[in-house]
């Protein structure tokens, strides 16, 4: 197999608002449930790749609504993560599943080297280098890197309580304060790193953009049961957005070396 894609099928990753005059850079590692054409239906049922097992549903629609928000630009990947997961390092166990929450990925088992690679180098590099990209052109610029995801109510038998998490790798000064701007807009209890901490061993997006244009970075992880509708996603994204421009108000006066 050379080519993962064909020309009628989208790139590896979509930008929205690209010349957008906010200072968060915004990324949707989850958006999306396709699969490309040539990898059918990875052996899945249509109700299996309608899961969080594929994709974080209602995700998108927040980071959407964020974008217009904040002006921001925002850059989503275009496909499945049970392709290729662009949250996990290459090479990780569920960087391309072969089981997930329970459910076997027959297209995923027995995959060669070749057909690691090439998903790796058509959906996975370039969605990073569009990431990468984006924050050199707006180095000195963007102040914050939000990546924006989903999760489910109840995952191994553990339920969730939490209605939104905030995660963060190194930076528990912003991650305390988008958790506190969020608990004073009555949401109800915020996750601090939870339902996941970002660790670098599982987690690829927020280790590596942050470390390379050391920019403070933030994961927000929205429980996908009160992401049912549009109106549910926009309130959301009011809710984000206005407790991340109380973030950034800090961030901007502690310019200097706050980390
Ligand atoms: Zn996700």
């Amino acid at each position: 197999m050379t080519s993962l894609c064909d020309p009628s099928e989208p790139e590896a990753f979509r930008i929205v608002n690209g010349a957008g005059a906010g200072r968060v850079v915004l990324v949707c590692d989850h958006a999306s449930n396709r699969v490309p054409r040539r990898l059918g239906t990875l052996g899945l049922t249509p109700s299996q790749l309608d899961d969080h097992i594929a994709w974080d549903p209602g995700a998108e629609q927040v980071a959407q609504g964020l974008a217009q928000q904040l002006d921001a630009p925002l850059i989503l990947s275009s496909f499945s993560r049970l392709v290729i997961d662009c949250n996990r390092p290459l090479g990780h166990p569920n960087s391309i599943a072969m089981i997930s929450d329970g459910v076997t990925i027959p297209g995923n088992v027995n995959l060669s080297s070749d057909e690691r690679r090439v998903r790796a180098t058509t959906l996975f590099q370039p969605y990073h280098d569009a990431i990468d990209g984006l924050l050199s052109q707006r180095s000195g610029h963007a102040c914050c890197l939000l990546s924006i995801h989903s999760f489910t109510p109840i995952l191994d038998g553990q339920v969730r309580p939490w209605p939104v998490g905030v995660s963060h790798w190194d930076d528990p000064i912003s991650a305390r304060l988008m958790c506190n701007a969020l608990a004073d807009r009555g949401v109800g209890p915020v996750g601090n790193n939870e339902p996941y901490p970002i660790t670098e061993t599982i987690d690829y997006t927020i280790p590596v953009h942050t470390r390379k244009h050391k920019i403070p970075a933030l994961m927000i992880e929205i429980r996908n049961d009160g992401l049912c509708t549009p109106l549910a996603s926009t309130v959301w994204a009011n809710h984000i957005a206005a407790a991340y421009l109380s973030l950034e108000e800090w961030l901007l006066q502690d310019d200097i070396g706050h980390r």
